[in-house]
């Protein structure tokens, strides 16, 4: 589903990511963890080309996503991003959040769009929040609003960039709960997060990034009870 193929990338000098190869399958939820600065932001964001890479192929679905000639908007619409920030358009309630991508860009009928909003709202928890505005929203509320609304353009592959770090401690629960409800149906997701209780019971693999490489990969398992490399285990002494 997700194949990267010895990706590089720097920022000017900086070799931000370093012989980057990894497979994803269908239906996998991979989590990416690792201290600040490790490139975990950068590697996913390779994934839909916000960041462009240098050397090295990611292929999503079968498409190399930096190819010459890729429809950028057509490939991102088939790749939901969630970010940090969920980044809501604030002058349009959440189910019109929803619809205006797959009117606009699917060409989805109206009464459509509005249904398929509804049954994603409904999927997170926030039927009855359909006619809200974001500044009307919880902070968790809000994320399962972008969380729906990438869900809308029906994207084979999820990926999420640390979706629970901007939230308040009480709302993150909600959120990881609508996140574990796309595994259990068969997401395929990459997940970057410091949630290690996601970690170890959602996800099918852990990838441990450090300067730009990728240290450790492994079933969440073996990386809670014993991780190989050392940085590893000082990460997790660190955020355990
Ligand atoms: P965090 O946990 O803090 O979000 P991260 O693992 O997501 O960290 P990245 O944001 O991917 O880390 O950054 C990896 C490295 O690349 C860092 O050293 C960062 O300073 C550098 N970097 C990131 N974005 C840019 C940029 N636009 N220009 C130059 N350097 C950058
Ligand atoms: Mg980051």
């Amino acid at each position: 589903m997700i194949k990267l193929e010895n990706v590089n990338k720097w920022y000017g000098d900086y070799h931000a990511l370093v012989d980057i190869t990894e497979e994803i399958s269908q239906g996998e939820v991979v989590v990416v963890c690792g201290p600040s600065g490790s490139g975990k932001s950068t590697l996913i964001r390779t994934i839909n080309r916000l960041e462009p890479i240098q050397k090295g192929r990611i292929l999503v679905d079968g498409q190399d996503i930096h190819g010459q000639g890729v429809d950028v908007n057509a490939m991102r619409s088939r790749i939901g991003f969630v970010f940090q920030q969920f980044n809501l358009f604030p002058h349009l309630t959440a189910l019109e959040n929803c619809t205006l991508a797959p009117t606009r860009l699917l060409k989805l009928p109206r009464q459509e769009a509005h249904e398929l909003a509804m049954s994603l709202l409904n999927r997170v928890g926030l039927a009855d929040k359909a006619s809200a505005y974001p500044a009307q929203l919880s902070g968790g509320q809000q994320q399962r609003v972008a969380i729906a609304r990438a869900l809308a353009m029906k994207p084979p592959v999820m990926l999420f960039d640390e979706p629970t770090s901007a939230l308040d401690p009480e709302m993150v629960g909600e959120v990881l709960q609508a996140m574990k409800g796309l595994a259990r149906d068969g997401m395929t997701m990459v997940v970057v997060t410091h949630e290690m209780g996601f970690a170890r019971d959602v996800s099918n693999r852990v990838l441990f990034m450090d300067q730009g490489r990728v240290l450790e990969r492994t079933t969440p398992e073996r990386f809670f009870s014993r991780p190989e490399h050392p940085r590893a285990r000082k990460f997790l002494a660190d955020v355990l």
